[in-house]
């Protein structure tokens, strides 16, 4: 249903933006896909709900120190259909197919690298990354190449998560970064009722925040804390923190009028990015694939 839904927006977004096209149908198409494989990943808890209320409690987010396990031949077929996706939608993308040669990444490897460091960091998962040698891979750099690499990850997080929600009750989380697997917000909502619901782009899940605090820096001081917004994007404003400079786009859905899909909003709204950027302001997460 939710896929049905996927499609619908698609078409709304493009009847406004159609020069996003190929970002929007890749967007989806990587969203039926990761759905797709997390629907296959049967998810292993390693914590009971009481213990899972105690790290809420504590502000520890739940996969802390208990990453899911990461099957590499399993983790190898999404990356490959991910990598076909990428070169479908941007065929300049083609030298990113030889990420599946790369040593690291083969069963063997895998398992090393994956437990080598905190590869959900993406600044640390550039770094590998560019190791491996993609600069000069004009347009495939090694933000690309770590994307993907993430992109590829993300589906044993999703199916996480999505288990998380059903049994343990998300209220209890006061934090700014995601209760599941510990992102920052890569967008939020303001919901019909007003409530501020900030969003997990990477594992999708969402939790309430208070309006008036910075989930980066915690900053609760009214003065330093503000939005803007342009008149081209109704019922989209981007909510400042003149403490840390960190910004972060929020879907206003009574103005919109409808409840959209976030990570679709993220690619309809990629001007306010630049314009936050070229105000001095910067995401508290990673843009790498739409930068
Ligand atoms: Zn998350
Ligand atoms: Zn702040």
């Amino acid at each position: 249903m939710r896929l049905e839904k996927l499609n619908r927006e698609i078409e709304i977004y493009l009847k406004e933006k159609q020069e996003a096209e190929p970002l929007f149908r890749f967007s989806g198409e990587l969203f039926r896909l990761q759905e797709r494989y997390a629907g296959q990943i049967k998810p292993h808890r390693s914590w009971s709900r009481e213990q899972a209320r105690e790290l809420f409690l504590q502000g520890c987010y739940l996969l802390k120190d208990a990453p899911p396990a990461i099957a590499p031949g399993l983790f190898r077929s999404i990356l490959g259909e991910i990598v076909e996706a990428v070169i479908r939608h941007f065929p300049r993308a083609e030298p990113l197919r030889k990420i599946m040669r790369q040593p690291e990444l083969t069963e063997t490897r895998l398992p090393q690298f994956l437990a080598g460091s905190n590869l959900l960091d993406s600044r640390e998962l550039e770094k590998q990354v560019r190791a491996w040698g993609w600069e000069g891979d004009e347009p495939v750099e090694s933000s690309l190449a770590a994307g993907t690499v993430k992109d590829a990850l993300a589906p044993f997080y999703i199916a996480l998560a999505a288990a998380v929600r059903e049994e343990i009750d998300l209220a209890l989380w006061g934090e700014g970064f995601c209760p599941v697997c510990g992102q920052d917000p890569g967008m939020a909502l303001l919901n019909d009722e007003g409530a501020r619901i900030l969003h997990c782009s990477f594992c999708r899940t969402c939790w309430q925040f208070p309006r008036l605090e910075c989930p980066f820096c915690r900053n609760r001081d009214p003065q330093r804390l503000g939005y803007f917004y342009a008149d081209e994007y109704p019922g989209r404003r981007v909510q400042v923190c003149e403490r840390c400079k960190s910004y972060l786009k929020t879907a206003v859905v009574k103005e919109i009028g409808r409840e959209v899909i976030l990570e679709l909003e993220d690619i309809f709204t990629l001007e306010l990015d630049h314009l936050a950027r070229r105000e001095g302001y910067r995401a508290g997460r990673d843009l790498a694939l739409l930068q």
